[in-house]
C-alpha cells in the first residue's frame, strides 16, 4: 500500500491527536498537527509556577502497552523517551469517618483489608474481579480499538452485551457482589475517572478495575507532561510536525470531501485527509459551520448527554508530606446523592468528594527542594446542567476546598501555600472548546456507546475523521489512544486506495 504521497492534518494535540499522528506518520502519511494552545497535551497540559510543575489533567497512567505500541510501530522503545514509575498503592481511599482502604495490586493485601472490614465480601470481591476481567476481555481487548462504522457492527456484539448485563449500572453490578457500603464505593467510583456516573454508566465500565489490576498504575517521571513531550519528540523524529498557537477556525468542505484547514489568522492548508481531536460538538457546530453536515451533526451531538465538568486547584507547598499517598480519593459525606446532584442539579452542592494528586511522593523533580506539588479536583455539574458564574464562585469554592484539606488531610496547608491556581468549567469551555465545559465529552452511557458515539470516519464526508474522548471507546488515556488506533486503521486504509 503506497501512502507516502498522502498528507493528513490532525486538529488538536491531545493524547488522541498525538497518538493518531504518530500512527499515520509511522505508516508514511505526511502528518501535521495543529494545536490551539501554546503547549501540546490538551487535558494533559502543564503549568510551571514558581518552580513547581503541575500536570493539569491525567496522572493515573494505565495500560502502558497501548502507549508502547506507538513506539513499536517504528521499531523504537518508549523507555528511550520516557520513564514510567510504578505507583503503590494504586490509590488510597479515605472517608470522613477515618476509614481508609489502600487499593494495591496485591491480592493478599486486598483480601486482608476486605476481611477486616467486611469478611463476607472477600469472596464477593473475587467474583467481582472475575466479572471485571470478563468485561475487560470482551469490551477492551476485543472491542476497544474497533471502529464501529455501521449498525451491523453493533448488532454483532449484542449477545456479549446481553450476557455481561451491560444494561445494569456499574454500581448495581458491584452491589450484586459486595455488601459493605464503603467497599461498594471503593469498587464503583472508577467510572467517574472517565466521566461516567457509576449509577448510570453501563457495567461494561467495571472493566477499568481489571485494566488497572492487569497493567498496573504508573506515573511518568517528570509528570504526564514528560510523556506528552516524548510523544511529540517521537512524532518529530518520524518526520511529523506540531504547530502550536495554531487554532483551526474552519474545515473547508467541497461536495463530500474535506479540502483544507483554515487557521484563525486566515492561513489555509490543504490536505488529503483531515482528522479532528477537538471536542466533537465544536468540530461539527463550529469548524463545519455553514455546511449541511456541520449544522445537522453539530445539533445532534449537542443534544447528547455530556459528562460532568471538574473544578481543579493546583497548589505548591513549602513543606513535604510523605505521609500522603500519590493518588488519594477523599469521599465526602454523601455518595449517591452527591453524584446525582453533579449529573443533574442546577447548583453547587455544599459537600464534595475529591481526588488529591500528590506526585511529589513518587517524584521529587516536580517541586523545589523541600517543597511539594499537588492538585485536587472536585467533580461539578457542567454548564448545561448548572448555570454557575465560576468567575464569582470559583475563588470561594477554591478556598472551601483548601480549608477542608487543611483541616482533614494536610495540616498546615494554608500556612505553607507558595503558589495556587484553579481551572473551572469556564476554562474547559473557553480554553479547550469543550461543549458545556464538560471534562470528558459525550457521557459514557450504553445508549451513547460504540456505534452510538460519533463515528471515527464521518458518515457523509469521506475523508473527515474524529479521534479522542468523544469517540469510541471514550475518555481516559487508554480510551483515546484506542480511538486513535481505530481512526488510524481507517485513514491508512483509505489513503492506500
Ligand atoms: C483533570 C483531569 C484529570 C484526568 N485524569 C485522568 C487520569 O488520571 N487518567 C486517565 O487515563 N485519564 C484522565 N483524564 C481523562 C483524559 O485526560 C482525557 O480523556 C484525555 O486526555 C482526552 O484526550 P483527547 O485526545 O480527547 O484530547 P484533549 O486532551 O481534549 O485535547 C484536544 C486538543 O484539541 C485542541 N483544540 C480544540 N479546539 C481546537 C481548534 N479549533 N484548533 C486547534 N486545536 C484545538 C485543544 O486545545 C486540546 O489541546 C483526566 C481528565 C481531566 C480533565
Amino acid at each position: 500500500m503506497n501512502t507516502s504521497s498522502k498528507t493528513a492534518a490532525v486538529i488538536g494535540a491531545g493524547f488522541g491527536g498525538l497518538a493518531l499522528a504518530i500512527r499515520l506518520q509511522s505508516a508514511g502519511i505526511q502528518t501535521q498537527v495543529f494545536e490551539k494552545r501554546d503547549k501540546p497535551g490538551g487535558r494533559a497540559y502543564v503549568y510551571t509556577d514558581d518552580g513547581f510543575t503541575f500536570d493539569a489533567g491525567p496522572t493515573v497512567i494505565t495500560d502502558p502497552d497501548c502507549l508502547e505500541q506507538l513506539w513499536e510501530l517504528s521499531g523504537r522503545k518508549l523507555s528511550d523517551y520516557v520513564t514510567l514509575l510504578p505507583v503503590t498503592p494504586f490509590y488510597q481511599l479515605c472517608w470522613e469517618d477515618g476509614y481508609r482502604f489502600d487499593y494495591a495490586n496485591d491480592q493478599a493485601e486486598i483480601d486482608r483489608q476486605i476481611a477486616l472490614k467486611s469478611p463476607q465480601d472477600v469472596d464477593g470481591y473475587r467474583r467481582f474481579l472475575a466479572y471485571s476481567e470478563d468485561v475487560y476481555r470482551e469490551g477492551y481487548e476485543k472491542l476497544g480499538t474497533v471502529p464501529f462504522l455501521n449498525f451491523w457492527s453493533m448488532i454483532k456484539v449484542a449477545p456479549q452485551l446481553v450476557r455481561l448485563e451491560s444494561h445494569r449500572s456499574v454500581y448495581s453490578k458491584v452491589s450484586q457482589f459486595i455488601r459493605d457500603d464503603q467497599l461498594r464505593q471503593a469498587f464503583s467510583f472508577h467510572s467517574l475517572l472517565v466521566g461516567g456516573n457509576p449509577f448510570a454508566t453501563s457495567s461494561i465500565y467495571a472493566l477499568i478495575h481489571a485494566l488497572e489490576r492487569k497493567g498496573g498504575v504508573w506515573f511518568a517521571k517528570g509528570g504526564t507532561g514528560a510523556l506528552i513531550a516524548g510523544m511529540v519528540r517521537l512524532l518529530e523524529d518520524l518526520g511529523g510536525r506540531v504547530h502550536l498557537n495554531a487554532e483551526i477556525d474552519r474545515i473547508e468542505i467541497e461536495g463530500e470531501r474535506a479540502k483544507a484547514v483554515v487557521l484563525k489568522d486566515g492561513a489555509r492548508h490543504a490536505f488529503d485527509q483531515i482528522a479532528s481531536n477537538s471536542d466533537v460538538v465544536h468540530t461539527y457546530a463550529h469548524m463545519l459551520r455553514g455546511t449541511a453536515r456541520g449544522e445537522s451533526q453539530g445539533k445532534a451531538l449537542a443534544k447528547k448527554r455530556h459528562s460532568m465538568s471538574l473544578f481543579v486547584i493546583y497548589f505548591g507547598l513549602k513543606t513535604k508530606h510523605p505521609e500522603l499517598k500519590h493518588h488519594m480519593v477523599l469521599f465526602g459525606k454523601r455518595y449517591r446523592e452527591l453524584i446525582s446532584e453533579i449529573f443533574g442539579t442546577d447548583g453547587l452542592a455544599e459537600d464534595f468528594s475529591l481526588y488529591l494528586h500528590a506526585p511529589s511522593v513518587t517524584d521529587d523533580s516536580l517541586a523545589p527542594e523541600g517543597s511539594s506539588a499537588y492538585y485536587v479536583l472536585s467533580p461539578v455539574p457542567h454548564l448545561g446542567t448548572a448555570d454557575i458564574d465560576w468567575a464569582v464562585e470559583g475563588p470561594k469554592y477554591r478556598d472551601r476546598i483548601l480549608r477542608y484539606l487543611n483541616d482533614r488531610y494536610i495540616p498546615g496547608l494554608l500556612d505553607d501555600l507558595v503558589t495556587v491556581r484553579h481551572f473551572t468549567p469556564f476554562d474547559f469551555r473557553d480554553e479547550l472548546n469543550a461543549h458545556h465545559g464538560s471534562a470528558f465529552s459525550v457521557e459514557p452511557i450504553l445508549t451513547q456507546s460504540a456505534w452510538f458515539r460519533p463515528h471515527n470516519r464521518d458518515d457523509k464526508i469521506s475523508n473527515l475523521y474524529v479521534v479522542g474522548a468523544g469517540t469510541h471507546p471514550g475518555a481516559g488515556i487508554p480510551g483515546v489512544v484506542g480511538s486513535a488506533k481505530a481512526t488510524a486503521g481507517i485513514m491508512i486504509e483509505d489513503a492506500g486506495r
